[in-house]
């Protein structure tokens, strides 16, 4: 089962909210009463809740998250939703991600509805008319001041070009052809790879990191974006996000390395310890 990131969050703020204009005592003992799962838990090995037959189409899966859903989060999200429907998007932030299933990009980044416009693809790539058309759009008419690459570990994309995939001997397929976007990280990491500023990065660690950085480089260079970052109007920021660790990391444009997010709280704490 799968419940999305954003409806559990945004689901417990507008529970806590309620709670504190008293009206949601009724709301709160009716969702405790059918769900016990706190925010995230209904992921922890999707074995919170009746679990499907196991013979279920995926589709049956699929239906049954719309269906907890409705019952259950919409009430919440419902009045958060209809403001942002009446008000219309005004999202501060675009973010390009991976499409890999593993990367809940509301979940990393602790926002809600309207916060986020999001572009995802195979490998995070920004070589083409569909992504140059949604940075246009993002810089343009949203007036967005930061735009974020993020790269993953494990990327299947990334694995595809270390074993050249985007070269095939025959006809290319869509896949083959989608892939050598990713050309230009795969020299650059190469040539001078992209590294983490506190560990050895591996060979594909290390295409992941370049492909970010190769990606903000071309980003830059689109018209929209020049021109906004000339006013100083806005912000390119790299990320990786580490699947096994659960770990964030910020590419330093300063020094070219990636470095944990709260690193810095962490050693703080550490020493306070
Ligand atoms: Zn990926």
């Amino acid at each position: 089962m799968t419940l999305d990131a954003t409806t559990i969050q945004s689901a417990a703020l507008v529970l806590i909210a309620a709670a504190t204009a008293g009206a949601a005592a009724t709301a709160a003992h009716r969702f405790n009463r059918s769900r016990s799962c706190r925010p995230w838990t209904p992921w922890l090995r999707h074995r919170c809740g009746q679990p499907p037959a196991a013979d279920a189409h995926p589709y049956d899966r699929l239906l049954r998250g719309v269906r907890i859903f409705q019952q259950h989060t919409a009430p919440l999200i419902r009045p958060e939703l209809a403001r942002l429907a009446k008000e219309g998007q005004a999202p501060s932030q675009l973010f390009i991600t991976c499409a890999d299933s593993r990367m809940v990009t509301s979940m990393i980044t602790n926002s809600g509805p309207g916060d986020l416009f999001t572009v995802r693809n195979v490998g995070n790539l920004v070589e083409d008319d569909s992504v140059g058309a949604a940075v246009e759009y993002a810089v343009e008419v949203l007036k967005v001041r930061s735009i974020t690459v993020c790269g993953h570990s494990g990327c299947g994309a990334m694995k595809a070009l270390l074993a050249g995939d985007h070269q095939p001997a025959g006809e290319p397929t869509p896949l083959g052809r989608w892939l050598r976007n990713g050309q230009a990280s795969l020299t650059r990491m190469h040539r001078r790879p992209a590294q983490f500023g506190t560990r050895q990065a591996d060979e594909l660690e290390k295409l992941c990191l370049s492909n970010v950085a190769q990606q903000l480089e071309s980003l830059a260079a689109h018209p929209a974006v020049r021109s906004r970052m000339a006013e100083g109007g806005l912000r390119l920021m790299g990320m990786y996000f580490d699947l096994a660790t659960a770990q964030a990391y910020l590419l330093d444009q300063a020094t070219g390395t990636f470095r944990p997010v709260c690193e810095d709280e962490r050693e703080k704490s550490e020493a306070a310890a």
